[in-house]
């Protein structure tokens, strides 16, 4: 857009201007999609920073995924002249990794704490199962990792949990052995993030004080779809309970939907939206009724087809667009037929550049649906990337070589010692390996500190392995990241081993790939180069900054530079920064910046984005609506917002299809047309088939049955993209801490050391020093107080 400095607010319409120049003082946003919300909450942000309402560090704004927060980062420098890195802008789990970091002592966590996905969270309930011995049938490692997750929504610690039957109090001891577990490996879930940051700011006046003096701003999108801890989270930011009221600093202004609320399955509360406007007395509620993104049949569409719920609050959304293009519906013979009929259209909607491929997307409401599609696109040769799903973070390969990287950075890891301990093959045995887990349980000690107690041959080769990564680890140290993982690919065997394995091409591929994401991870973070300019104000004077502090003064913004240890400066090493971000992003998009792509994702990954033209498969009963959702009419409201969220992400075309057939988990189903297609205005649809009879008829089609052979290869369809990365500019000035490699320092805390390397430059310097008694640190310069030893 074309924001300038004075014209932010062109181009808003009333209802928005309010909105985004209320004055201090708590608002709800209630709105329907595409009527600006996220528009509003940016736009809002910069307003509140060039009059001067509010410094960077003095906002604190969550949004939905990393992928929001990184746009939002970047229309706010498009908008003004103020350095972003730094701003607390993030998602829930982002932001409260921040918090840990920042205060990890005080919530009993290493710094380097890793972060465990959800498959490293499985992984790790596996082995806690069977270090315990725990039936399996009884008690799937699966159910037991959502009961926990489920507890952690709920924010309950195991003491917490009532358990009125034999189960569940099973349940609960296992839960607690788990916490256990990863206390002693320096490890956290997702939940546990949350969690833990929850209850920093609730047991530490001090800190929940700062904070809340500090955050005079608090900005939430998709206010929707939080879950009960996260509410929880935001209050002890915004002010404290003082005589059964809220007593609150700042102004907290939310933005949601209740039509778009999605994530019910996932412990998501509605009802958040009217605690917030009785607890927080919010006097503003602001409606926007203009929608912006669409055109008036795919509007209609959305609006006659949300009508079909109940429990809603009551929003109108019209456009000023015109009708634009009917909403077109096929049906196909078969699932086969409909990814073929979809690849012929997007192929027309490209051709001669008329559409950028990354302006179509398409939607499906289960993951197995995308395979054929993919394999689909994938022989016609037409680029497409895949959000969600196997996920480049989460692919073997990749998980192998964090692991090792893991283990660099924390020995005590076990998830990640079992993940690597064997792999590539070393001989060490699935007997070994229990002798090992049993000796390390039986001291209470890590695996890695158990090997010398497995006796023979086994333990020499426990042995070797444990050397090896601790050689590498020396060896590592003051290199860059770039030559950290090249290293580590090399000397761990992973290289070695995928170029004797017959498809292994695939999986080295993706290797250079994960060098080349921790290069754009460098260059984008300020990891290893000079950021962006220093920050200035309206004028173009700089804003200084002042000497950084030590303790925890509110008029500081403290964490200029992210995660930096309120107490030492001492901060994330840049391979720490990268698995941190490996871990946090693993669900957002890498390659942004490549090839023009169609995109696919399921419905639930594409709330809040837009596009020219979507296009919606499987619309049929028991699919979309979903068969486990159909039982009752909670979960079918649900299943009509997640098909109203599909249809509100389109601006000027939309595709609806259906198959008759469907292979589905290796059974061919044959389907009716879902109940959605009936609940559409038929003026503004276009069939392109003849519209099936009513709901309940079907025409099984014999040929397709069994059609479907092998998933012809199409799974990885992005992995030939590289990732773009950009060329590092020259290391511009020269450092003003007069700091390099090889100098003697002194640390008021962990004494004298010696330079090992320096990173970044001005506020975002750090330096590696070696201190004889602490071990090797990440400091940041501008919170660490490091002095030259003549
Ligand atoms: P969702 O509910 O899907 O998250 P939203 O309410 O957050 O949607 P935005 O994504 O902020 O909506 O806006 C939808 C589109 O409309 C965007 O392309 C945005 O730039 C555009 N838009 C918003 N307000 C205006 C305006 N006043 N004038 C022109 N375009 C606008
Ligand atoms: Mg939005």
């Amino acid at each position: 857009s074309s924001l300038s400095s004075s014209p932010l607010l062109a181009g808003l319409n009333p209802e928005q201007l309010v909105a985004v120049t209320l004055p201090a003082g708590h608002a709800l946003i209630l709105a329907g999609a595409g009527s600006g919300k996220t528009r509003v909450l940016t736009t809002r942000i910069a307003w509140l920073l060039q009059h001067g309402h509010a410094t960077p560090g003095g906002i604190l704004a969550v949004t939905f995924t990393n992928k929001a927060a990184k746009e939002m980062l970047t229309r706010l420098s498009a908008m003004l002249p103020v350095n972003v890195r730094g701003m607390w802008i993030g998602t829930f789990h982002g932001l409260c990794n921040r918090l840990l970091r920042a205060h990890h002592k005080l919530a009993g966590l290493p710094q380097t704490f890793q972060i465990l996905d959800t498959q490293d969270q499985l992984s790790a309930v596996k082995r806690l199962c069977k270090q315990f011995n725990v039936d399996e049938e009884r008690f799937p490692p699966k159910q037991l990792a959502y009961f926990i997750a489920g507890c952690k929504e709920e924010g309950l610690r195991p003491r917490d949990v009532q358990a009125h039957d034999a189960d569940t109090r099973k349940k609960v001891e296992l839960y607690q052995l788990y916490e256990e577990q990863c206390q002693r490996e320096g490890v956290v879930d997702f939940g546990e993030l949350m969690l833990r940051s929850f209850e920093l700011l609730r047991d530490n006046d001090p800190v929940r004080m700062h904070y809340q003096r500090r955050f005079a701003h608090i900005l939430v999108d998709e206010f929707q779809d939080t879950n009960k801890l996260q509410y929880a989270w935001l209050k002890q930011l915004a002010g404290d309970v003082v005589d059964g009221r809220l007593v609150t600093q700042g102004s907290v202004i939310a933005v949601g939907d209740d039509d778009q609320s999605i994530y019910a399955f996932r412990g998501a509360r509605v009802g958040n939206m009217q605690d917030f406007v009785r607890e927080f007395a919010v006097e503003r509620q602001i409606k926007l009724e203009q929608n912006y993104r669409s055109y008036s049949n795919i509007l209609d569409s959305a609006n006659a087809l949300i009508a079909h719920n109940s429990r809603r609050l009551g929003k109108n959304l019209r456009t000023t667009q015109g009708p634009g293009e009917p909403v077109r519906v096929y049906e196909a013979s078969s699932d086969i037929a409909e990814a073929q009929w979809l690849v012929d259209e997007i192929k027309q909607l490209v051709q001669g550049g008329a559409m950028a491929r990354s302006e179509i997307a398409v939607l499906y409401r289960s993951n197995a649906q995308s395979r054929v599609i993919e394999s689909t696109l994938f022989n016609a040769g037409v680029p497409y990337r895949v959000y969600g799903g196997l996920r480049f973070f989460e692919r073997a390969e990749i998980k192998h070589a964090l692991a090792y990287l893991r283990l660099l950075e924390n020995p005590h890891d076990d998830t990640s010692f079992m993940r690597v301990v064997n792999f590539p093959a070393r001989g060490i045995g699935a007997r070994t390996l229990e002798v090992l887990q049993d000796a390390a349980h039986a001291s209470g000690c890590s695996l890695h500190d158990a090997v010398s107690a497995v006796p023979g041959k086994a333990g020499a080769n426990l042995g070797a392995f444990v050397a090896m990564v601790d050689v590498l680890r020396e060896q590592t140290q003051g290199q860059n990241l770039r030559t950290i993982i090249g290293q580590v690919l090399e000397a761990s065997g992973l290289l070695e081993h995928y170029r004797n394995e017959k498809e292994g091409a695939d999986r080295l591929e993706n290797l250079d790939e994960l060098i080349s994401a921790a290069e754009s991870f460098v260059t984008q973070e300020g990891f290893g180069r000079d950021a962006v300019a220093l920050p200035i104000d309206e004028t173009g004077a700089p804003l200084t900054q002042g000497p950084a502090s030590q303790g925890l003064d509110p008029n500081q913004p403290l964490l200029q530079q992210p995660m930096v240890d309120v107490d030492t400066g001492e901060t994330l090493s840049p391979l720490a920064a990268f698995l941190t971000h490996a871990a946090l992003e693993a669900g957002d998009n890498q390659a942004q910046a490549g090839q023009d792509a169609v995109q696919l994702m399921t419905v639930h990954a594409s709330k809040g984005l837009e596009f020219d033209c979507v296009f919606i498969g499987g619309l049929e009963e028991g699919l979309f609506p979903h068969e486990n959702a159909m039982s009752d009419q909670g979960g079918l409201e649900e299943e009509r917002r997640l098909m109203y969220v599909a249809i509100t992400r389109a601006r000027k075309r939309l595709y609806l299809s259906h198959a008759q057939t469907r292979l589905l988990h290796g059974q061919t189903r044959y389907n009716v047309k879902s109940r959605f297609l009936d609940e559409l205005p038929e003026e503004a649809l276009k069939w392109l088939t003849p519209k099936q009879q009513g709901f309940g008829t079907f025409a099984p089609n014999k040929g397709a049955v069994g059609a479907y052979g092998s998933g012809a290869g199409g799974r990885f369809g992005f992995k030939s993209e590289s990732f773009a990365s950009p060329p590092v500019p020259p290391q511009k000035q020269t450092p003003s801490h007069g700091l390099r490699a090889g100098l003697a320092v002194f640390h008021t805390k962990f004494g004298e050391g010696k330079v090992l390397a320096i990173e970044g430059s001005g506020d975002d310097a750090r330096a590696q020093v070696h201190f004889p008694r602490h071990g090797t640190k990440w400091l940041a310069l501008s919170v660490a107080k490091l002095t030259v030893v003549e």
